[in-house]
């Protein structure tokens, strides 16, 4: 992240300005776009249990909010970046766009390592950044959402901070609550689902059978395990999941060649998304170096952890056998990059477009929220399958009309619909 040569914001303009040229965009609205509309930068001061106060920083960053509230999640890293912020706000926008729901795109963090936190200072942590930012932020401005290293109880804590300031309450301020608590069904699933939904309709476009693939993911946090769980009930095997060893400071790949069962993968994974490595021996999986993932003779890679991770250092190892990848995490793949698995006709199902599920579960829990009445988990996960199959359909069939890679078909259909309410609000 910090220390990568490439630089995710700059990774999301070079996208966004080939695009722009791409449908003649007019200066004013390529300017207006290609950054955020609104920057929050502030520090979190936090009573440590041993007494002392610590002092985090945050950021939010509303990149625009022309079609809805600005949405997008809350990441914790210790190596988070501003520009990493910036870009992932801009991703927000194009995201919700391609799905058509009416919000716009947003992203938030704080530099901090969880793990090395109790219970009681992550939730001072959390209601500390709500306290800073409750005024700029709420159900009809900017709507935050669980990302890397947050999840449903970092939501909660958010929440109660936001509803004791405002006095009242406002389940529709954030999303990714707990079930019972406001929260929707099928929302832990989203993410990992979508991805899937998208490589099923992918597969179908190609003539591929999905039981006849095979697959290897980077990452086995909330995305990851889920796209495995539902790739595997389609037919599929996974063949190598990756994760980080916080304890060894690396990564690892996990390799079974007849296939992961991912349900027992499930059962020894803490909660960010490490695995542990005895207890996978004992199921049978043999140990790689992290990289190895991407270097796995199947046909379809889910990068699913984080940005930056498919460059020009390691894209010659992607094996001939692959033919689709389905970007699960948010910029995992550089600019420079996709020129080449063009060149080489994998194809590409871009991130913005393989993991708007989770964002558009968690549309669907404001509506929830807001009508006060919720929904079975098979109808969240219906709604959830038709949204995203209209929404690749929709990329494919111009894709193919207009002989553009994946990534720039999904970029014309977002870039438009923004750039129009825009001009419709008069702002540019
Ligand atoms: N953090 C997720 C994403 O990157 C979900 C955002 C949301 O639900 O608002 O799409």
């Amino acid at each position: 992240m910090s220390e990568s040569a490439y630089n995710p914001y700059k990774n999301a303009q070079a996208q966004f300005d080939k695009v722009a040229s791409i449908i003649g965009l007019d200066e004013g609205t390529r300017e207006f776009l290609r950054q955020p509309m609104r920057e929050y930068h502030f520090t979190i001061p936090v009573q440590m249990e041993d007494g002392s106060t610590k002092i985090f920083n945050g950021y939010r960053i509303q990149h625009n909010d022309a079609r809805g509230p600005a949405k997008g999640g809350i990441r914790f890293h210790p190596q988070e970046t501003i520009d990493t912020i910036r870009a992932l706000a801009m991703w927000m926008t194009w995201k919700c766009a391609v799905v058509d729901i009416p919000l716009g795109g947003g992203k938030g963090g704080i530099i901090c390592d969880p793990r090395s936190l109790t219970e009681k200072e992550q939730e001072r942590l959390c209601r500390g950044y709500v306290r800073k930012i409750a005024k700029d932020m709420g159900p009809c401005l900017d709507v935050p959402a669980p990302d890397v290293m947050t999840n449903a109880k970092h939501m909660l804590w958010m929440l109660d901070e936001f509803e004791t300031i405002h006095g009242g309450r406002y389940p529709g301020f954030i999303t990714g609550k707990p079930v019972g608590m406001g929260g929707s069904l099928g929302r832990t699933e989203a993410t990992g689902f979508g991805v899937i939904y998208t490589l099923r309709e992918a597969l179908k476009a190609l003539n591929i059978k999905p039981e006849d693939t095979t697959a290897s993911i980077q990452g086995f946090g909330n995305v990851a395990q889920y796209a495995a769980l539902l790739y595997q009930q389609l037919g599929g095997r996974v063949i190598a999941v990756s994760c980080w060893d916080f304890a060894d400071n690396q990564s690892y790949t996990f390799r079974k060649k007849d296939g992961l069962d991912v349900v027992a993968l499930q059962g020894i994974v803490d909660s960010f998304g490490s695995l542990d490595k005895d207890k996978a021996r004992d199921l049978g999986c043999e140990i790689l170096p992290g990289e190895d993932w991407l270097a796995q003779e199947v046909d379809i890679l889910i990068p699913a952890a984080l940005e930056n991770q498919i460059t020009q250092a390691n894209v010659n190892k992607i094996s001939s056998q692959v033919k689709v990848i389905a970007e699960g995490a948010n910029g995992p793949t550089t600019p420079d990059v996709d020129e080449i698995i063009k060149e080489r006709n994998i194809f590409m199902i871009p991130d913005f477009l393989a993991n708007a599920g989770g964002v558009t579960c968690s549309y669907f829990e404001q509506v929830q929220s807001n009508t006060n009445f919720y929904w079975e988990k098979d109808e969240v996960l219906e709604k959830l399958d038709l949204k995203m199959t209209a929404a690749f359909k929709a990329v494919w069939e111009l894709a193919q009309q207009r002989n553009l890679y994946m990534r720039d078909a999904a970029y014309v259909i977002s870039i438009n619909r923004v750039a129009q309410a825009v001009k419709m609000r008069g702002w540019v």
